[in-house]
């Protein structure tokens, strides 16, 4: 077995890796690299986006686009295989982006429906065989909903590839009991690196939902900035309104995500059942939002949380509570988003979120800490060594973890034979 990593040794999204055996290319995400990294060259990869193609496969590990962004790029002779129920939230996705941009005619997201038309699903725990591989996918917790490891096996070699995860998610402890099942007799681990330089800890999403009850308690008209894919995020707050009674909206988007969660998981966890209304604001034809009478009547009577987006019809929305002292703005997103010095700095949102210089910032990572990845690799113990990838700092990785395994630090495009070693 041979493993390439194409691209995300030495950065934070753009990951493509290809694991190989006897002539078979065994691809695992296809990622844009985060905005504002410095664009390299267009990725070539053979038997990926040129050549025979016909004996590759490509499996997606979650819907973000640092690791789905770049599907166009896969021939189309390549099968594809994602989670289903993220390929569902993906579809959804890129159908709102299309219908929004449907003047203009034909659109990439038209396009990538069109690719995802054919794609085949996994659920976790269910191996699959494809060429010489046998691959098992493991549902983790991760700011994107239904994302998976992937436990892969051939010619006697076995590694785990983490994908993004975390240990402080509502359903982390789930994973390893996962692994003790699943990741035993693992050579490698190629893993996710994303906070290494972070604090050691960060706080669970629990505790965060319990921060936000409290301010729902003070604040009755709150508005939570966030991304509308992090679904676990949005049925905490959706629980959190609830539970300190206010009532919940958000826009019709939004929750048609929710409810694709719902169909898919409610039956397995009342957390994902949807049992009291989501209220959605109508939208007149300019498409700004507007609260009719009596949805106006509820709002005030109980207060409510709604979560919202950073464009100018959900601002519009915020602002006909501008002046109100029962008016709070939480920002629910990454840091850097804001911070000038980040490459994914985004001005028009902090110009936005300027005109409310009293908003909280109330959120927590979508990856693993320190103190999980540690836990992961003392539980699985990988024979022969530790890879980092999705992450700007691997060489940490060595002073951290080396004593648990070796750690095999590689370049972008290296090829690393595991027969060898
Ligand atoms: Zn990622
Ligand atoms: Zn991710």
């Amino acid at each position: 077995m041979q493993i390439t990593i194409h691209r995300g040794t030495h950065q934070i999204g753009g990951c493509v890796t290809e694991i190989y055996h006897e002539g078979h290319r065994l691809f695992i995400d296809l990622g844009e690299t985060l905005p504002g990294t410095s664009q390299a060259a267009p990725l070539v990869i053979e038997g990926l986006t040129q050549g025979d193609t016909s004996r590759s496969a490509l499996f997606i590990t979650h819907y973000h686009e640092d690791h789905i962004g770049q599907i166009l790029e896969a021939q189309l002779q390549i099968p594809i295989y994602m989670g289903k129920t993220a390929l569902a939230i993906y579809k959804c996705g890129k159908g709102h982006l299309a219908r929004l941009l449907q003047p203009n005619g034909v659109n990439k997201f038209e396009q990538i429906l069109k690719r995802m038309a054919d794609v085949k699903t996994f659920v976790g725990g269910a191996m699959l065989s494809w060429g010489p591989f046998r691959i098992t996918p493991l549902m983790v917790d991760h700011s994107a909903f239904d994302a998976y490891m992937f436990v892969i096996e051939a010619g006697g070699t076995r590694l785990l590839y983490t994908g993004d995860f975390r240990g402080h998610g509502f359903r982390s402890k789930a994973l390893p009991k996962l692994l003790a099942v699943y990741a035993k007799d693992i050579d490698y681990v190629i893993s996710e690196g994303t906070n290494i330089y972070r604090p050691v800890e960060t706080e669970s999403e629990s505790s965060l939902q319990r921060r936000f009850m409290d301010e729902f308690r003070q604040n009755k008209y709150n508005f939570v900035l966030m991304a509308s894919s992090n679904l676990d995020r949005a049925f905490s707050l959706y629980h959190a309104a609830y539970q300190t009674e206010r009532i919940f909206l958000c826009d019709s988007y939004q929750k048609r995500l929710m409810e694709i969660v719902a169909s898919n998981h409610g039956i397995y966890s009342n957390f994902y059942k949807i049992r009291q209304s989501i209220y959605t604001p109508p939208r007149n034809k300019k498409g700004q939002f507007y609260f009719p009478d009596k949805l106006q009547r509820l709002m005030q009577a109980k207060g409510f949380c709604m979560l919202i987006r950073d464009n100018r019809h959900f601002w519009k929305a915020v602002s006909q509570f501008d002046g109100d002292a029962d008016q709070a703005i939480y920002y629910s997103l990454w840091e850097g988003y804001l911070d000038e010095k980040s490459p994914a700095y985004n001005p028009n949102m902090k110009e936005a979120l300027s005109n409310y210089p009293n908003y909280k910032s109330m959120h927590t990572s979508g990856h693993c800490d320190i103190r999980t990845l540690g836990k992961m690799f003392r539980q699985v113990k990988p024979r022969k060594g530790i890879i980092p990838i999705h992450t700007e700092h691997p060489d940490r990785f060595n002073a951290l973890f080396g004593n648990i395994a070796p750690v095999i630090t590689l370049q972008d495009g290296e090829t690393y034979s595991c027969n060898e070693q």
